[in-house]
């Protein structure tokens, strides 16, 4: 019998597994005296929550808090100001991922930039930019690369090419930013932003494609030092319920470890091929900014000195904004991100504020919390 592609995942969204791991964590939550609450740090697993309807299906003590994983929701506008400068230059092609083309600057999206003539284009991979490059040697192709760990070695792999293959009218803007720290600094922060909603993180579910890379051994510090358990979950919603189940456990039993649900693709250790050549090419920043979380020290990655020829940040230093830009007055993507509220607790949403008509970024990318609670919340 021929395997379908459908055959591999249907397991993991089977109702009635979906069904048993409840009613096993409703018999577990019994057991506990107060309620959790559990950040999903990846936009992935917040589409997989919303879109199966789990919170319906926990019981109250069960709270799922939505966190800053999607990369473009978390890229300050003054970012963004910076790819639709670059692609209004006259010799550039600005390449780079779906996403990034609604998101709103201060001065648009990219695709304004685009209706006013700019040559901008989005590509599946960041390999594909290879032939942009080729196909036009009297232009500049700037990457504008954006992403977790996820999608920093395919960068990473784009730079080897170029390198490699002597291309010389391609180069880099580079927002790769890191998971851990920001985690921390969403617990270091937690006393200092009083809010609507209830202010705890008592566990984490980790995110997948990035453990997948950078191995779990990445969130060891959480319930070494900070005393959060975290669970690596796969992206199907028989892996969030059974993460869930797993994470309450440990409140049952008093435990506070790292366990990885998601054994089918994670390991300690990650993809070393990939870290390897990550770390050929990038290095630390000092700080880095998030929207709405604020400047975060060694969260995200720029070109090492050596490969600074390629860095557009520095090529085209003079012309790119230094100013922090301030979010729309009504936006509330920064609580959102901080997971300290809820996108249905921002008053303009699902009205002026839509997929088709997003005032933040959190309604704009496919894995923003906004755009999954749109989607999946009835409002469609
Ligand atoms: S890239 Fe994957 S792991 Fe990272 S936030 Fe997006 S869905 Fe989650
Ligand atoms: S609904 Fe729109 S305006 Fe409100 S927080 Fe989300 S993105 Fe921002």
């Amino acid at each position: 019998m021929e395997l379908k592609l459908k055959d591999l995942y249907d397991g993991f969204r089977d109702p009635k597994a979906i069904k048993s791991f409840a009613s096993l964590i409703e018999k577990e939550t019994e057991k506990l005296d107060t309620p959790i609450n559990i950040m999903e740090v990846c936009g992935g697993h917040t589409h997989t929550i919303m879109k199966y309807g789990l919170p319906q299906l926990l019981p109250e003590k069960i709270n799922f808090i939505h966190g800053p994983g999607c990369p473009v929701c978390i890229m300050p506008k003054e970012r963004i100001d910076h790819a639709y400068i670059l692609a209004m230059q006259e010799d550039v092609i600005l390449v780079t991922l779906g996403d990034m083309i609604k998101v709103p600057g201060s001065k648009g999206s990219l695709q304004n930039a685009r209706a006013k003539g700019a040559d901008v284009r989005f590509v599946y991979s960041p390999l594909d930019t290879v032939k942009i490059a080729l196909d036009n040697p009297d232009k500049k192709i700037l990457f504008f690369a954006i992403g977790f760990e996820t999608t920093t070695p395919m960068t990473a792999a784009l730079i080897d090419t170029a390198i490699k293959r002597g291309i010389k009218n391609l180069f880099f803007h580079i927002n790769h930013v890191t998971v851990p720290e920001v985690m921390k600094e969403l617990i270091d922060s937690r006393d200092i932003h009083v809010n609507s909603y209830d202010n705890r993180i008592d566990a984490f579910i980790g995110p997948a494609h990035v453990s997948v890379i950078a191995g779990s051994k990445i969130y060891e510090v959480f319930p070494e030092r900070y005393n959060k358990p975290v669970v690596v979950s796969g992206f199907e919603p028989v892996d969030v319920m059974e993460s869930v189940y797993m994470l309450v456990r440990q409140f049952v039993q008093n435990r506070c470890e790292l366990e990885i649900q998601y054994k089918r693709s994670v390991t300690k250790e990650g993809n070393i091929a990939a870290q390897k050549m990550i770390d050929r090419y990038f290095e630390k920043r000092e700080l880095f900014k998030w929207r709405g979380i604020g400047n975060i020290p060694k969260s995200a990655l720029k070109l090492k000195e050596e490969f600074s020829y390629l860095d557009a940040e520095k090529i085209y230093e003079d012309i790119l904004p230094k100013d922090e830009i301030e979010d729309h007055k009504l936006c509330i993507c920064g609580d959102i991100l901080r997971g300290i509220a809820k996108p249905n607790e921002c008053s303009v949403f699902g009205t002026v504020c839509k997929p088709s008509s997003p005032l933040g970024s959190c309604m704009v990318s496919s894995e923003g919390a906004c755009a999954a609670y749109y989607k999946y919340g009835g409002l469609i």
